[in-house]
């Protein structure tokens, strides 16, 4: 029987593992995660009494692989969307402002955009065709549609996704929409919401699964059928006749597991030193992923906070301690149901390069989240209880180049007989995305074992 061996136990791997089971049903698919429980960045957290997700906390259903990978766990009968008819805002300039229709930041309404407040002035277009060659974020928006749409807009959107700085980021890789919006991106943008309003129903844009994102993983490690071993990470990979030994555990207590096929589906580091003998190009490409760090702050209020919708965005030039706020029990009507009365919501901080989150202890995280929320939406009432996760190096920096780079560990791994990679590090750090390239990765394995 074949023995598939998946390292790394987040969503990558488990929906490699499930993959394996429908494609092959008779393989045998060990998952080898390092830390005691699957997920990566899918996880729940007490915080009082109330299970919430303190990790990703939706995704996109407007692409169908999440959506469908839990319909395959056998949780499509709860999948669940954010509240009709409350939106999220811009804190900006003052005030909390009404989010207008945007692709990827670009607007596509001004009138929505001028009466939101957002800029201080109505943006003007200079049309320019796409460049052949990757550039940053920034370098294409501003020479297009100016710094204050970047600032504003473009900036705090990208920002919750990769907590990244548009200086950096890859117009490629990171915002392939904005860029298939040239030559004149304000008129694109307005075209492209034209054409999504004479489209039937595209449905919601958001999913959720009732009760947490972070119940996805144990239900997509149960309909795999893999065994799951936590607690397991491996050290190395080496071959071993016709396919692979790797050596499993901590340094005190070392064990090994053969296996004729492997996927690794571990953050860049982790896969870089993987491979860094039997992939030696794409152990070098990986090692210049960068990531950045970030921290969420759960917080339950025991009370009512009127006036705000699902949360907002905070630009980088307001200079908050906050990124972003996600008023979960506005969003997401299983939240306010399980906390009748209460407000939870999130906060998130940190972006690449900025090292102020290392010197905050977590009780200062929550204070500064309790001070940037009040000058956002007011006096706040009393906090009950509050939970700080930190997310070190979590999060793959896209920065220009990102997919030529990603070209050179494909190309590096598919020379290795029986080896895949697949997560975050490569085409899309969004669940959606991440599903996509596991199973992309597992189609490629099997076809040619
Ligand atoms: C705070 C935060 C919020 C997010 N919110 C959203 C959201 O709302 N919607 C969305 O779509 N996306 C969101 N994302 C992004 C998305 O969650 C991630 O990109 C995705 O979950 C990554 O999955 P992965 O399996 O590639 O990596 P990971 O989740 O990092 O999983 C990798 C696993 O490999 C394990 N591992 C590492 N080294 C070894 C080793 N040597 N041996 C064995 N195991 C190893 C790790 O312990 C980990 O469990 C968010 C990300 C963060 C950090």
């Amino acid at each position: 029987m074949t023995r598939v061996a998946v390292v790394g136990g987040g969503i990558a791997g488990l929906a490699a593992a499930l993959r394996v089971r429908e494609l092959a049903p008779d393989a045998e698919v060990v998952v080898l995660e390092a830390t005691d429980r699957v997920g990566g960045k899918l996880r729940q957290q007490e915080v009082a009494g109330l299970t919430i997700d303190v990790g990703a906390e939706a995704m996109l259903a407007r692409r169908p692989e999440g959506v469908a990978l839990a319909h395959a766990a056998g949780l499509g009968d709860e999948l669940v969307h954010p509240a009709a008819g409350v939106g999220a805002g811009i804190w900006t300039r003052g005030a909390v402002r009404p989010l207008p229709p945007t692709v990827q930041g670009i607007p596509s309404d001004l009138e929505a955009l001028a009466a939101s407040g957002i800029l201080a002035e109505a943006p003007v277009s200079h049309p320019a065709p796409a460049p052949a060659d990757d550039v940053s974020v920034a370098e294409f928006v501003t020479e297009r549609v100016g710094q204050d749409v970047l600032d504003r807009l473009v900036e705090p959107l990208l920002g919750g996704v990769y907590a990244g700085r548009p200086e950096r980021l890859s117009l490629q890789a990171a915002a392939p929409q904005v860029a298939a919006l040239a030559p004149d991106l304000l008129a694109g943008a307005a075209a492209a919401r034209e054409r999504t309003y004479q489209q039937p129903d595209a449905g919601p844009v958001f999913a959720c699964v009732r009760g947490g994102m972070g119940r996805l993983p144990g239900a997509v490690a149960a309909a795999s059928g893999a065994q799951v071993r936590t607690g397991a990470p491996v050290r190395d990979l080496v071959r071993h006749g016709d396919g692979w030994r790797l050596t499993i555990g901590p340094a005190h207590d070392l064990d090994e597991l053969d296996a004729d096929l492997v996927v690794v589906a571990t953050p860049g580091a982790a896969t870089s030193r993987l491979l860094a003998e039997l992939a030696p190009e794409a152990a070098f490409a990986l090692a210049d992923v960068e990531y950045g760090s970030m921290a969420i702050a759960s917080l339950v209020l025991d009370g009512e906070v009127e006036g705000v919708g699902t949360g907002f965005l905070v630009p980088a030039v307001e200079g908050t301690a906050i990124k972003a706020s996600t008023f979960s029990s506005h969003k997401w009507p299983w939240v306010a149901e399980m906390a009748p009365g209460r407000t939870v919501l999130r906060t998130s901080m940190g972006r690449v390069g900025d090292s102020t989150l290392l010197g905050l202890t977590d009780g200062q995280v929550v204070e500064r989240s309790l001070a940037d929320l009040t000058a956002a939406v007011g006096p706040l009432p009393p906090l009950l209880d509050a939970h700080v996760q930190r997310w070190g190096s979590a999060l793959p920096q896209y920065d220009v180049g990102h997919l030529a780079r990603v070209d050179v560990v494909e190309r590096s791994v598919a020379e290795v007989a029986g080896l895949e990679v697949c997560g975050a590090a490569y085409r899309g750090i969004g669940i959606p995305a991440v599903v996509a390239n596991a199973h992309a990765a597992v189609d490629r394995l099997l076809a040619t074992a």
